[in-house]
């Protein structure tokens, strides 16, 4: 019997795709560079389902009804090139190669273009959720040709998180769009678990608030609007205590965060797409500091701190979660503003209603927000900014005492936060009627001849500030 779809690429997540295909009643033809880790799948989990195994790659081809489906899941970067120009010669036109790693867009837009050239679809798919994702069911992100999609969304679908009886899977658009959705989506975990670590710090080094304690906070909170998974697995890691010391197992991890990438290519789409996604950047920002551990060696010796004693107030926890909750939806807004700067750019469709909802399950920064997120872009009309939509100027004005004093409160102690902090002047920034940037252009006028609009007439100006400093109309040389 010829498989519906054909694995390659058998680590952790490869091998549990393979297996949540095949437990969703599809054959698989399985394939690793290595035979071994083949072998090793087939031994412990061959009867979960119908496995074909395959040992290169023109068998793996061979074993595939048509049109074909062949999914990469190896290591991201050339690996992907290497395995893709393997395949190429082997297919035949209509075929569908499917990268699901965590692959650059800007990749995934080059090797749909290079493959489209010989009549194959190329799909990048955006997964979240993990190991335990892939295998029970995942968050998943397909981008690629609608036609691709007719031929293998049933099946992804099939194998993804389901929230309402609805899959959290949908076609996200054409060529990249499907891994940079996945990619703004880890930009927002980085911002949510940033968030989630000052909201920990304060309570712990401004409340003394220890982290077992903590730990029955965040489930608290996991019971209201903040509910989500990564609020969840807070109060399970702040739970935990290290058997090797008794201590709070908090305490004894290195305070030296890691990446793998996705993080820091957000910033830099951002960057290029001039989009403020000042939230997702000082996650990874944040990150970064963290990891300058030599240098914080030093400053925790010869850098004075000043700080202000401040009595905090009886609601003190309960402000920090709503600045939490504020600084989250900021971070959301944020990364939904880049979606729609790069939809322009990259010309895609993208829906952000779909998008929230393939969000509400299988994925790291699942959340009960994710409903109101997908209800607010579903209307007639989406707003121009998340934070515009009734419920959620409604809700980030009913915190904003509480996060203004949670970030004076923090500036005062001198705890770092921020995530706090940039989304507050993010939200000050957006609905102060005057901004600084008046000033900045007068700058560039004065230092490189950059001009400026007026808010009086139409036209573009330049004050002669090494003659007679009179006005005059700039000429528009473009
Ligand atoms: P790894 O990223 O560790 O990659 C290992 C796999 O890649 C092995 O099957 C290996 O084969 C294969 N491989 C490496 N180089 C080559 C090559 N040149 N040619 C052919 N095969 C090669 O595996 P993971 O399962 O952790 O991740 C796979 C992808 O999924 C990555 O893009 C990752 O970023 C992404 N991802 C991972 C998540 C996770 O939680 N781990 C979550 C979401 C996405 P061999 O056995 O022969 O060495």
């Amino acid at each position: 019997m010829l498989a519906q779809i054909g694995v390659t690429g058998l680590a952790v997540m490869g091998a549990n795709l393979a297996r949540n295909f095949a437990r969703n009643g599809y054959t698989v033809a399985l394939h690793n560079r290595s035979v071994a880790k083949t072998d090793a799948l087939l031994a412990a989990h061959g009867d979960e389902g119908a496995f074909v195994r395959t040992e290169t790659l023109a068998e793996l081809v061979a074993a595939l009804e048509t049109p074909r489906r062949v999914l990469i899941m190896v290591k991201a970067g050339a690996p992907v090139d290497s395995v893709i120009d393997q395949l190429v010669p082997l297919l035949e036109a209509g075929d569908i190669v499917i990268d699901a790693g965590n692959s650059n867009f800007t990749d995934t837009r080059r090797r749909e273009a290079a493959l489209a050239e010989h009549d194959l679809h190329f799909v990048g798919v955006g997964v979240s959720g993990g190991e335990e994702g892939a295998l029970l069911g995942p968050s998943i992100m397909p981008g690629g040709s609608k036609e691709s999609y007719d031929a293998l969304g049933p099946m992804l679908e099939k194998i993804s998180a389901k929230v309402d009886g609805q899959p959290c899977c949908a076609w996200i658009g054409t060529d990249g769009a499907g891994h940079f959705v996945k990619m703004v989506h880890n930009g927002i975990e980085y911002a949510d678990m940033q968030v989630i670590g000052e909201a920990y710090d304060l309570m712990r080094s401004g409340a003394g608030i220890e982290p077992a304690a903590q730990a029955g906070i965040f489930t608290e909170w996991n019971r209201g609007e903040l509910a989500s998974f990564l609020i969840e697995i807070t109060a399970e890691v702040l739970g935990h205590v290290d058997a090797k010391t008794g201590k709070p197992l908090v305490d004894v991890i290195v305070d030296s965060a890691g990446q793998k990438g996705t993080g820091r290519w957000t910033v830099q789409s951002a960057l290029d797409l001039g989009s403020p996604t000042s939230a997702i950047a000082e996650s990874v920002f944040a990150r970064g500091l963290s990891s300058q551990r030599g240098q914080r060696a030093i400053g925790q010796e010869v850098l004075a701190g000043h700080e202000v004693p401040v009595e905090l107030g009886a609601d003190f926890v309960e402000d920090v979660r709503q600045a939490l909750f504020a600084s989250k939806l900021v971070s959301y807004a944020q990364g939904i503003d880049m979606l729609t700067a790069a939809a322009k750019e990259y010309d895609w469709a993208l829906k952000m209603d779909e998008i929230a909802a393939l969000w509400r399950g299988g994925c790291i920064i699942r959340a009960e927000l994710l409903k109101d997120i997908t209800k607010a872009y579903a209307a007639d009309e989406a707003p121009a900014n998340l934070l515009f939509a009734p419920a959620f100027s409604k809700a980030i004005g009913e915190a904003l005492p509480a996060w203004r004093r949670v970030v004076s409160t923090a500036v005062q102690l001198g705890i770092p936060v921020p995530v706090f902090s940039s989304s507050l002047a993010y939200y000050d920034g957006l609905r102060r009627k005057r901004l600084p940037a008046a000033l900045t252009q007068g700058l560039r006028d004065l230092f490189g001849a950059h001009t400026y609009n007026r808010v009086d007439m139409e036209g573009t100006f330049h004050t002669q500030w090494s003659g007679d400093k009179t006005e005059v109309e700039a000429v528009d040389t473009h």
